[in-house]
């Protein structure tokens, strides 16, 4: 279960609802509410990242709001390991660090709570996890955040890569990148 063959791919490819013109025109929306309302698909997801992730050195997962608190907190659980949510600013009640990033038009941001990789150990290690990375914008901010955090982000996981947007080459730079599906 390590890696994926191609039936499971196109059998989890197939799951993935895509709504034309969503938020906005010209944008191909991936839903993957259709993913997490099919139980075979969900778990042969999961199931992959558990045997993926299950004999590596990781003490959090990290996920992105709000998709990534999906797969993040349900990995987190079947590994017996810590979840910490990355939020949009403003969300989270205690003290916060953040880390900024550049939209097309203007500037977003990610947070996470100052003491949220407290423990035992000295840099723990941390694997990032998301449901889709585009331009990568989001997910490098959240790497830097990570790091920023006083951790250590061992790899970022996204269940759909967007390719052709290259993405993951701007994170390949500070993080190992692995994404489950490819969309050229
Ligand atoms: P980016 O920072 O450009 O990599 O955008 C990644 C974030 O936006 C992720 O949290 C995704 O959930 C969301 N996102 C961007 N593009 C899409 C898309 N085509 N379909 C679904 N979600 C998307």
């Amino acid at each position: 279960m390590k890696t994926l063959d191609k039936n499971d791919k196109d059998f989890l490819l197939a799951s993935i609802r895509t709504v034309e013109d969503f938020p906005k025109p010209g944008i191909s929306f991936k839903d993957i509410t259709t993913l997490l309302g099919n139980e075979k698909a969900y778990s042969l997801l999961m199931n992959h990242l558990k045997s993926r992730y299950e004999n590596r050195d990781i003490d959090y997962i990290a996920g992105i709001e709000s998709r990534g608190f999906i797969f993040g907190a349900s990995l987190a659980t079947m590994l017996g390991i810590k979840f910490v949510p990355i939020r949009k600013p403003g969300k989270l009640p205690y003290t916060t660090i953040s880390e900024k990033y550049s939209l097309e038009y203007g500037i977003d941001e990610v947070e996470v709570h100052i003491d949220a990789f407290k423990c035992e150990k000295d840099k723990p290690n941390v694997l990032l996890i998301d449901d889709l990375i585009a331009t990568g914008g989001t997910a490098k901010a959240a790497v830097t955040l990570i790091n920023k955090a006083g951790a250590n982000c061992i790899e970022a996981c996204f269940v759909i890569n967007l390719k052709f947007l290259n993405g993951d080459k701007e994170i390949k730079k500070i993080t190992p990148v692995y994404s489950v599906l490819e969309i050229n």
